[in-house]
């Protein structure tokens, strides 16, 4: 598990990032893409002590492997490596 700089727990699973959107009780923890806010993704995650137990939702955006700025111009390179060929 990581930490924003903000000190908010975020989950990073198969590309996507989570935080935090609902804690029960026995550990289980509801996650929604940290996208969902702006961008309004339905793509959310539920795990118990750590453990991805089920995903829920489909993303309507790419995965990005890192949180920043860093992952865009990643993105970007990529598409144009993709127009070379
Ligand atoms: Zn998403």
């Amino acid at each position: 598990m990581m930490e924003t700089s903000r000190g908010k727990p975020i989950l990073e699973h198969q590309g996507y990032i989570y935080i935090i959107n609902k804690k029960s009780n026995n550990n289980k923890i509801i996650w929604c893409c940290r996208n969902y806010r702006h961008n309004q993704c339905r793509g959310r995650l539920h795990t118990i002590d750590d453990q991805v137990v089920l995903t829920v939702g489909e993303h309507n955006h790419e995965p990005s492997h890192l949180p920043g700025e860093v992952i865009a111009s990643r993105t970007k390179m990529n598409d144009a490596a993709n127009q070379t060929g």
